[in-house]
């Protein structure tokens, strides 16, 4: 039998191995996803705590089986009208809405398309459905539309083709052309997956994301995302149809077999919706992307993608982990990105800008990183 120490040793020859650090507060955090500061604001706390205190701590079973708290209802139907779309359905994670919401939606038979560089719990959900998967280069339609071409000339009627694309993607920080693939999808007449996870937050006239910056949230069939980023609380969600969601409801296995999140989390979440869209959220998207800005300018990133995601290339593990602990010594968390959480040889620091860092600490990285080169 395998032994897991030698697996283990084998990881850290290549320098793979992972540990789970320490919180150390002393350190300038450029890792979280936290990026409107919303997990430690005031009125999204006192949500929390006013719900608990009205809802208890718990759900206590799935929605199914207890029947469903107001806060989840709630949730819903703001994520609803915020992506405008007829309904929404809410799930303990992002993780578990991705594996729920694609393994409802396919299964053998039925042809599942994603972008190279989609996140984990989206690769998983396609393989757990059983459907074929096909993948195209990161962001390239013209490769997406031949492999569409192919696919829809040998579906039958009854079969099903999926493209699924993040909007905002998770390692690189860069946006998907999602205009021209949601095109593509309504020409081949193909169901379309968006997920917004790193957009929610701080893309879009309401903070809705990509599809709310192009105008085209109505056309989109599946918008999903994690309220445990910008929004800083937890849980994920699904806006789509009436029907759709129904469909979930009865087959998501990660929606059914799962007892609810708390009510206090939802409560949460809606609040921290809620301040997304308002003024106070506008006004922290301001400031991100000033802070966004700030260290393109210093440390010389050029273009103008105004995501928070900023990707530090070294290309090698080792030197990512140095880098990594080079900038801890100097007071900064920056963590170190390898294999296989993205493709080999593209180790990088993975450095998130959040609206309340301050000018001092983003020059004084900045200033780091390119006398490191
Ligand atoms: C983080 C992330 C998820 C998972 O969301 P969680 O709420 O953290 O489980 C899903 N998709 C993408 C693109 C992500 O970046």
């Amino acid at each position: 039998m395998r032994l897991p120490e030698d697996e283990l040793a084998a990881l850290e020859g290549a320098s793979l191995l992972r540990r789970i650090p320490d919180l150390d507060t002393s350190l300038v955090n450029f890792s979280s996803n936290d990026y409107l500061g919303l997990s430690s604001n005031a009125e999204v706390k006192k949500a929390y705590r006013d719900a608990i205190e009205n809802y208890g701590a718990g759900s206590t079973a799935s929605r199914l089986v207890c029947g469903t708290m107001e806060p989840h209802l709630n949730l819903e139907n703001s994520i609803a009208k915020a992506k405008g779309s007829e309904a929404a359905l809410s799930f303990s994670s992002g993780y578990a809405t991705s594996i729920g919401v694609i393994t409802s939606l396919l299964s053998k038979g039925d042809t599942v398309i994603l972008d190279k560089l989609c996140h984990a719990s989206l690769i998983d959900g396609a393989r757990m459905s059983g459907a074929t998967i096909r993948v195209y280069p990161h962001n390239n339609t013209e490769k997406l539309e031949s492999i569409l071409k192919s696919v829809t000339k040998k579906a039958n009627q009854d079969s099903r083709i999926l493209v699924i694309t993040e909007s905002v993607f998770s390692m690189d920080g860069d946006m998907a052309p999602l205009d021209r693939i949601n095109k593509l999808c309504k020409q081949y007449d193909c169901l379309l997956l968006v997920d917004e996870a790193h957009a929610l937050g701080v893309i879009g006239p309401t903070g809705m994301g990509l599809a709310e910056e192009l105008g085209i949230q109505d056309q989109i069939d599946f918008q999903m995302g994690t309220l445990g980023k910008a929004a800083g609380v937890a849980g994920g969600y699904l806006a789509t149809t009436r029907v759709w969601a129904d469909l979930m409801i009865n087959r998501s296995r990660s929606f059914i077999y799962s007892t609810a999140p708390p009510p206090a989390q939802a409560a949460a979440a809606s609040k921290a919706l809620e301040i997304i869209q308002s003024e106070q959220g506008s006004q922290l998207r301001k400031q991100l992307l000033n802070n966004i800005e700030s260290f393109r300018v210093i440390s010389e990133i050029e273009g103008s993608c105004p995501s928070a995601i900023i990707p530090w290339i070294v290309s090698d593990s080792d030197r990512a982990l140095k880098l990594s602990a080079e900038l801890r010594e100097n007071g900064f968390l920056v963590p170190a990105i390898r294999y296989p959480t993205v493709p080999r040889h593209t180790a990088r620091l993975r450095i998130t800008i959040n609206s309340h860092h301050d000018e001092t600490s983003i020059k004084a990285l900045a200033n780091h990183l390119t006398s490191s080169i």
